[in-house]
């Protein structure tokens, strides 16, 4: 988990209020990986037992909006956040239902360099999310 202090710095940093209930969402979050909503509000509960479901979903879709944290889809449509937001992919188990990181600069390159062939017209990439779905042994 991220230290409070560190968290505040980087609210401040982005220009957002920092409310307690903001910091106890993110520092739960930064001590999960890629949990569902159900895993934050537990995480949160443990340290912050007032704060209320609604709060915590309002604090999630509000670190979404500020591209604090993103929201992952899994293939099975469950929705996960993950609040790692250096260029990554995700390979996902459909057997364990976990999702692993997956960083290849080289695929990165291959997909820029292909899409920017493609002259899709009108079209400019910003970002690539790919999940990989499988099963691992
Ligand atoms: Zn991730």
């Amino acid at each position: 988990m991220l230290p409070h202090t560190k968290i505040v710095e980087l609210f401040r940093s982005r220009g957002i209020k920092v409310t307690p209930q903001r910091v106890a969402v993110y520092s739960a979050l930064t001590g999960l990986k890629h949990p569902c909503p159900e895993d934050v509000i537990g995480k949160v509960k443990e340290t912050f037992p007032a704060i209320s479901t609604a709060t915590i979903y309002n604090s999630l879709d509000f670190l979404v909006q500020k591209n604090l944290i993103r929201k992952v889809n899994t293939a099975d449509n469950r929705m996960c956040f993950d609040w790692d937001m250096s260029e990554h992919y995700h390979i996902y188990c459909a057997d364990s239902r976990k999702i692993l990181d997956f960083r290849d600069e080289e695929l990165t390159r291959m997909i820029r360099e292909y899409i920017g062939k493609k002259c899709i017209s009108g079209f400019e990439l910003t970002d690539i999310q790919l999940q990989l779905v499988g099963y691992m042994k």
